[in-house]
């Protein structure tokens, strides 16, 4: 029986076609965050691949795909992963005509604020390295940084004085949850299987072949299953006894009550580890570096929304004039060096993609795309040959701390 969500609900989206489960697919998905939906979308929609299960604990974009802060940009300092996003940049920018889904994105650009010298060497380098690599950033000195950000204080307050930024011109924000709804349902449409509310708790194996998945209502069996549980991955890796170089850390934002339009860029600083942008309904959302220690908490504390704001007001002082109205976290999993996981485990039968950390959603078009790619061929598509797990077994770590723009 397949039961229909009315489309009212979703707005311009297409309704998403609950099925009721089977007990065999072709692939078990285990996540219905946006890594998870989205790759179940190109399976259907590149492949033809339609018996696939995503099994979600929760409800869909329940975990960091529906909490987080919309950025979506590819100004990053290493080839690989400028390539990576630049790819997902352009799906996004099409992802509203392919799917017939309003995910609100818009076009914003991305400033980058640096307030010492090893700062804006940095920036400097980051310039370089994007404009190589045919992506649009520019290097602004101060003055630059005042005509696109009208309201900054080029003091930071006579703390955290600015002395010029990157400015990556065709970064976006899209709305996160309607992202998640787009890939849902343009794969329900086409077949595919998204369950909701049911928590994997084990994996089914055959000699050492991972077939299928535990879940408090039953096994189910798979061709292949693939792991995109974000926060939650050491948890699910241990299942299949693989040990992954990721830490799981709470990830703070929140925001303030409406404000007349008028901040059009994303600003952020690395140095003060926060940055601001405007949503559609005007509020301002602000985020701020991940916790030190690692944790399962997704509460968050007074402490870190004193400090975040303190910065965040000392370069916009107009912010102080506003009220936070919501606060949250996330779970985000975090590579040793910062740069995601994606593809074999080593285990027979299971794949991954994790350490999203604090920059997936960004990655969600293109890191759904490239594992469709996988599963569909068995090969790894060259776009993610280098994030693959093995890298830290053979000494080829894509370390880029400095792009993750929190810590
Ligand atoms: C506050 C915050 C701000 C952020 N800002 C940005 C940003 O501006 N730009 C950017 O690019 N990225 C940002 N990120 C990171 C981004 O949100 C994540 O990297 C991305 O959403 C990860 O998507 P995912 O599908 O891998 O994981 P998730 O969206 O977390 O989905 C994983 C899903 O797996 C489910 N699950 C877990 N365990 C099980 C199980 N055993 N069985 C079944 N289901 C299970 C969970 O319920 C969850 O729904 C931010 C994150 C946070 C928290």
């Amino acid at each position: 029986m397949a039961l229909t969500a009315p489309a009212e609900a979703v707005g311009s989206l297409q309704p998403i076609v609950w099925h009721e489960p089977r007990g065999s697919y072709e692939v078990v998905i285990i996540g219905g965050g946006g890594h998870g939906l989205a790759t179940a979308y190109y399976l259907a929609t590149r492949h033809g691949i339609t018996n696939v299960a995503v099994v979600e604990a929760d409800y869909i974009a329940s975990g960091n795909t529906g909490r987080n802060t919309t950025i979506i940009r590819a100004n990053y300092a290493i080839p690989e992963a400028i390539r990576f996003y630049d790819h997902s940049m352009k799906l996004y920018e099409g992802l509203e005509a392919e799917t017939g889904a309003a995910i609100f994105h818009r076009k914003k650009g991305h400033v980058w604020i640096a307030h010492s010298e090893m700062g804006m060497r940095t920036e400097r380098g980051r310039v370089l390295m994007n404009q190589a690599m045919g992506v649009d950033t520019e290097l602004l000195d101060p003055a630059g940084v005042k005509a696109l950000v009208p309201q900054i204080d080029l003091t930071g307050g006579g703390r955290y004085p600015i002395l010029g930024a990157s400015h990556h011109v065709e970064a976006a924000t899209a709305r996160h949850d309607r992202v998640a709804w787009a890939y849902a349902s343009g794969a329900t449409n086409r077949g595919v299987h998204v369950i909701q509310h049911r928590t994997v708790t084990g994996l089914l194996r055959d000699g050492d072949r991972v077939v299928g998945v535990e879940t408090a209502a039953g096994p189910i069996r798979a061709g292949v299953v693939l792991s995109a549980v974000g926060g939650r991955v050491s948890q699910l890796a241990g299942m299949a006894r693989v040990r992954l170089p990721v830490r799981t850390h709470p990830l703070h934002a929140f925001v303030t009550n409406d404000f007349e339009q008028g901040l059009d860029k994303i600003v952020a600083s690395t140095e003060l580890a926060c940055y601001v942008s405007q949503t559609e309904r005007g509020q301002m959302l602000i985020g701020a570096e991940f916790d030190s220690q690692p944790s399962f908490s997704r509460i968050s504390s007074f402490d870190a929304l004193r400090s975040y704001a303190y910065k965040i007001t000392a370069l916009l002082p107009f912010l102080r004039s506003m009220r936070i109205l919501r606060t949250w976290a996330g779970l985000c999993d975090i590579s040793a060096d910062f740069s995601p996981i994606m593809g074999d485990t080593g285990v027979d039968g299971l794949l991954i993609t994790t350490g999203w950390g604090t920059w997936g959603f960004k990655a969600i078009p293109a890191g759904g795309e490239a594992m469709a790619e996988r599963i569909a061929t068995g090969r790894t598509p060259d776009l993610i040959a280098p994030f693959g797990l093995d890298r830290f077994r053979n000494e080829l770590a894509m370390a880029d701390q400095a792009s993750a723009g929190t810590r």
